[in-house]
């Protein structure tokens, strides 16, 4: 049976040298920011049977447990740096850990990234991981910076992560190779870092998010915090390949509330389109316009046409009237 220090010792510390001070094996981790830099901190939970199925892949919950960490990194243009990961387990079962570390370490590896700490405990399946990035002081991507004007603009595609759950919970008929593309989607989130980090360069975006909860609903957050609204138009929201395919109706619903995408939503003057479709080639994502913010309070969503579309979207009320 393997013991707590065995545990971490064997998953989670690793002997090559890292960019931290100091690392894991003391009572803290010691980092040193560049000079002038700020520091940029999120934490996300896991926790099985709310953001995860029991007996999910351990390999693909490895990757997805940092992607959405990474992801808020994504949102607020910073570089990753550093992580820890708190972590209650049922049992040390190794062939959970091998999966679930090698699944962590292939997507840190990525970006370089460092394990640098956290805390082990028995309980019940629990990921907690908190990430440390960098960025330029002014430079960060806020939800309070949208203006009037601004291009409303969407990274990658929206809805297949939704449309899997759909799947799984038998609301939609799927064939089973569509239904596993679709939930690799799900389960192993890409985080637009090279996005965020072009965005934020310059800077060329205002205020970005990443959309974990649905863009309608994210949305809101930034009109809240920089107090203005906005005209959506739900027909030119990049679908999902899988989701494509599906009727209209569920596409409008999916791609405008759909959940789980981890794609950025950000917002950009008009005189930053074409320095968004280069930020876009050179981080080799695609950006999609989608969208205006406007004076306005409150989130108006059109057609193609540009004609109102009530999707009748659950808590949508809740998040965008002023
Ligand atoms: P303390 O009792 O001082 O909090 P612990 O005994 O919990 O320290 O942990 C020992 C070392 O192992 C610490 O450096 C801690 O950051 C690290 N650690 C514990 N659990 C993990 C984990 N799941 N992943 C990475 N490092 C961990
Ligand atoms: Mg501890």
């Amino acid at each position: 049976m393997l013991s707590e220090f065995d545990l971490i010792k064997q998953y989670f510390q690793r002997r090559r040298p890292g960019r931290a001070v100091l690392g894991i094996g003391d009572d803290c981790a010691l980092l040193a920011p560049a000079p002038g830099r700020q520091v940029a901190i999120s934490s996300d939970m896991l926790v099985e049977d709310r953001h995860f199925f029991a007996g999910a892949d351990p390999r693909m919950l490895g990757h997805k447990s940092l992607a959405v960490n990474l992801s808020d990194l994504a949102a607020m243009g910073a570089r990753p740096v550093a992580f820890t990961l708190a972590l209650a387990l049922p049992k040390a079962d190794p062939a959970w850990l091998e999966g679930f570390s090698s699944g962590l370490f292939a997507l840190a590896d990525a970006f370089e990234c460092e394990l640098i700490g956290g805390d082990t405990t028995k309980g019940p399946l629990n990921i907690c991981i908190t990430v440390f990035g960098e960025l330029s002081p002014g430079h960060a991507l806020r939800r309070d910076a949208a203006r009037a004007g601004d291009d409303i603009w969407i990274s990658g595609t929206l809805g297949d992560a939704r449309l899997a759950l759909a799947g799984y919970w038998k609301e939609q008929a799927l064939d089973p190779a569509q239904h596993e593309q679709a939930a690799l989607r799900m389960h192993m989130p890409t985080p637009r870092v090279a996005l965020g980090l072009a965005l934020a360069a310059q800077p060329i975006a205002h205020a970005a998010l990443d959309i974990s909860d649905g863009l309608v609903g994210d949305l809101g957050h930034i009109l809240a915090a920089s107090r203005v609204g906005a005209t959506l138009d739900v027909d030119a929201l990049p679908a999902g390949p899988v989701l494509a395919r599906q009727p209209l109706a569920l596409r409008r619903r999916f791609t405008a509330a759909g959940g789980d995408d981890y794609e950025l939503c950000f917002t950009a003057p008009v005189a930053q389109r074409e320095a968004v479709l280069a930020a876009g080639r050179e981080s080799g994502t695609a950006v999609t316009r989608v969208g205006r913010i406007e004076a306005e309070a409150g989130l108006r969503l059109v057609d193609a046409d540009g004609k109102a579309l009530d999707l009748g979207l659950k808590g949508w009320d809740h998040f965008t009237t002023a």
